[in-house]
């Protein structure tokens, strides 16, 4: 496909702009060498503050661009990055319509922003409503699209309703529109097989935009991202401000990048939180129907949304309200929180219409005191002006809120893995292994399952040569997490045991009082069990008890081997949960501790 006059549609005023040039960028070669007197930049930077800061940005962005092109696939020329994909929204249309008289394509109920800039740069906005699955009528979208239209506007995941897009609508579109089709994949990271990215050699008039604000949580860094043709970014280059993007913001987003195995993991995470509140809605009092989500967010229609919403903030919790939207009667969308979060919402949400409650009391919302007989809401903001500031104690531990959360997340690079270990010692068996080896990752689920922690694991490493550094490296990373986890082992039980007997036998004991050792005595009848050789088990248990600085001893006989080392795993797990028991004494406050 060749670009159109129309996918090339440049304002006059743009057209004759001459784009703003430093002295910088005219000076090539080594940047070590040069003293900067050119730009009254400070020549040195507050002590207190990172070492050049002071200047303005210049490599920052490209090294951003860089990695970005490592990763996506995408040439590092073909990748504009803004303040927020919010900037570069604003930017397209100050680059290709011209003000006062062009208009852009919005599909509602749809994220609010493209309105919104449309409005501060004097365009007309033409609505072609989603049908009441959300999905976009290509042929009346088409149908509606007239010469004066410049831009579609296509949320993919639709922000408010978390569905995709059929990708062939979106090619309708591309194909059947000669102006620019802008997909905003502000949530693509919750789903990234489903990128249109690689449609963007095929079809000049594509831009795709992606932000760090939502999956890599960087939403205070602000930091947006749009892929597009290079004759499309040339002129975005030229219109947008110099230094748009802050050094600082390119460095963290940089670090987001390299935090791939963590990225993975709370991604993962994320969903799972996402299923679980799904199931849990489904059950709830006014819930008509949760839509099928593939975002960090899920849109509820509700009997009674505006009273539902005021309830929720009356207890703390802010939910958008998403009532009176093209196809929102009675909606919600509700972003996933931590499972503490999310079981806060359900916990508020039960109690919509009982006695005691604002709507039933018909108290003003904001007036509401503080309720005694909720010990549990203890502290959660009550008003509108500071809800998610307020930390809860985690959901086993409430009513017991001196008690601190045993979780930890752990991680550790070398040159041969990346590894990420996120264990909740009061967790619910959870598990999200991926090591690369899959009898390793079914072993490491062991551990969950039968130890009743919630256990994550990611591993990225060089599984090409051999296992050793994966497993080495996971074991250590995990021993870490455990240790830091347990704090400072207040009424830990610290000894446990456990002897499962199926058609092998295994006996763990552990003592988690703080020296390490391992005894081991489990012989193998091959050199590999699973495709791992099977002296890495007995290295694993060694790294681990090094690094939780614990005893572990294991003794193990029968005949097959498969099984005998996943009776060890069953074993070290349930001898692990009750080594984790805390007694109450030490969950009750001492007296020395408090004087
Ligand atoms: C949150 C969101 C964005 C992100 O905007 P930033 O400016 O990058 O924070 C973009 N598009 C949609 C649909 C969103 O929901």
């Amino acid at each position: 496909m060749t670009p159109s006059d129309k996918t090339c549609f440049v304002p006059e005023h743009i057209l004759r702009m001459s784009p703003y040039s430093s002295a910088r960028d005219e000076f090539p070669g080594e940047r070590d060498h040069i003293t900067f007197m050119d730009a009254n930049e400070l020549p040195y930077s507050l002590h207190r503050l990172p070492a050049g800061i002071n200047r303005y940005p210049q490599s920052h962005t490209q090294r951003l661009k860089e990695r970005l092109a490592a990763i996506k696939g995408v040439p590092a020329g073909r990748i504009f990055t803004g303040n927020g994909s919010d900037e570069i929204i604003d930017l397209l249309m100050r680059c290709f319509a011209q003000h006062g008289e062009d208009e852009i394509m919005v599909f509602p109920p749809v994220f609010s922003m493209y309105s919104n800039r449309a409005q501060a740069n004097n365009l007309g906005v033409v609505e072609v409503p989603l049908d009441e699955r959300f999905r976009i009528d290509a042929a009346q979208a088409l149908a509606r699209c007239g010469s004066k239209t410049r831009m579609l506007f296509v949320c993919h995941p639709n922000n408010p309703s978390g569905n995709l897009q059929d990708e062939q609508t979106i090619i309708r579109l591309l194909e059947g529109f000669d102006g620019l089709v802008i997909v905003d994949e502000a949530y693509i990271d919750f789903c990234p097989q489903k990128s249109v990215l690689p449609l963007l050699d095929q079809y000049p008039g594509l831009v795709v935009l992606q932000t760090f604000s939502k999956a890599f949580g960087l939403a205070g860094a602000r930091v947006g991202i749009a892929y597009a043709s290079e004759q499309i970014l040339a002129v975005m280059e030229k219109v947008r401000c110099p230094y748009n993007l802050s050094t600082s913001s390119a460095e963290l987003a940089v670090e987001a990048l390299n935090s791939h195995a963590e990225f993975r993991l709370s991604t993962e995470r994320i969903r799972h939180l996402r299923r679980q509140l799904v199931t849990a809605l489904n059950d709830m009092p006014l819930v008509e129907e949760v839509y099928p989500s593939e975002a960090n967010f899920l849109l509820v229609k509700t009997t009674d949304g505006p009273g539902l919403y005021r309830h929720l903030v009356s207890h703390g919790l802010v939910v958008r309200l998403r009532h009176g939207r093209s196809g929102c009667d009675g909606c919600l969308r509700i972003t996933v929180g931590t499972a503490e979060e999310n079981q806060r919402l359900l916990d508020a949400w039960r109690r919509y219409g009982e006695p005691g409650t604002p709507e039933a009391e018909n108290r003003p919302a904001r007036a509401r005191e503080s309720d005694p007989s909720e010990g549990r809401f203890a502290g959660v903001g009550q008003t509108e002006s500071s809800p998610g500031e307020a930390q809860l104690p985690a959901a086993k531990s409430q009513g017991q809120a001196d008690v601190p959360p045993r979780r930890h997340t752990a991680s550790r690079s070398s040159l041969e893995t990346s590894v990420v270990v996120h264990i909740n010692l009061d967790g619910a068996a959870y598990s999200n292994i991926s090591t690369g080896i899959g009898f390793f990752d079914h072993m490491l689920e062991q551990i969950a399952r039968h130890g009743a922690v919630d256990l994550e694991v990611i591993t990225e490493g060089d599984l090409h040569t051999d296992p050793h550094h994966t497993i080495e490296d996971t074991a250590i990373t995990l021993g870490s997490a455990l240790l830091e986890a347990l704090g400072d082992k207040r009424g830990l039980e610290r000894y446990g045991f456990a002897l499962p007997m199926d058609d092998s036998r295994a006996m763990v004991l552990i003592d988690l009082g703080g020296r390490s050792h391992l005894e081991w005595d489990c012989p193998f009848n091959a050199p590999q069990i699973g495709g791992i050789p099977a002296s890495l088990f007995r290295h694993f248990f060694g790294s681990l008890a090094a690094s939780a600085r614990c005893n572990i001893h294991v003794q193990a006989s029968g005949d097959d081997d498969h099984h005998k080392i996943e009776a060890v795993f069953k074993a070290f797990a349930r001898a692990l949960r009750m080594a984790l028991q805390r007694n109450q004494s030490g969950i009750l406050p001492s007296t020395k501790g408090m004087f």
